[in-house]
């Protein structure tokens, strides 16, 4: 389980993708690299998330050879469908911090100003 899984799912497979365009990357390692990032996320969740990823297209993955300690791990590296996925949720990214931070901003100099403060507010009820 992720901390609010259905809000931060997104930001933690474009996290994935990320380093998956970058290099190879692998379960385990994945793991670690969201801890730092402040994502506390478990085997149990991020696997299935890997294999899905992997059945739509953006991650394919191989088995490494090594397999040390007897134990074998799969590798996974992003296609070209996820090379294009993680193009357009940069941009979408970069317009939602933009869009975030002016509403941060907005919110800090309305609680000076109650005029606007209620005259922004619409209700649609
Ligand atoms: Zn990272």
């Amino acid at each position: 389980m992720i901390e609010f899984q259905d809000l931060l799912g997104g930001f933690v497979r474009i996290h994935i993708l990320h380093h998956a365009v970058e290099g190879e990357v692998y379960g385990q390692w994945m793991i670690e690299e969201l801890a730092r990032h402040g994502y506390r996320i478990s085997p149990g969740t991020l696997y299935p998330m890997l294999q899905a990823m992997e059945k739509r297209g953006y991650l394919t993955s191989r088995q490494d050879s090594d397999g040390r300690l007897g134990r074998r791990r799969k590798i996974y590296t992003a296609t070209d469908l996820g090379r294009e996925g993680l193009a357009t949720a940069r941009e979408r990214l970069r317009e939602l911090t933009g869009e975030v931070s002016h509403k941060n901003r907005t919110t800090e100099s309305e609680t000076g100003d109650n005029v606007h403060g209620t005259q922004d507010r619409h209700r649609s009820s």
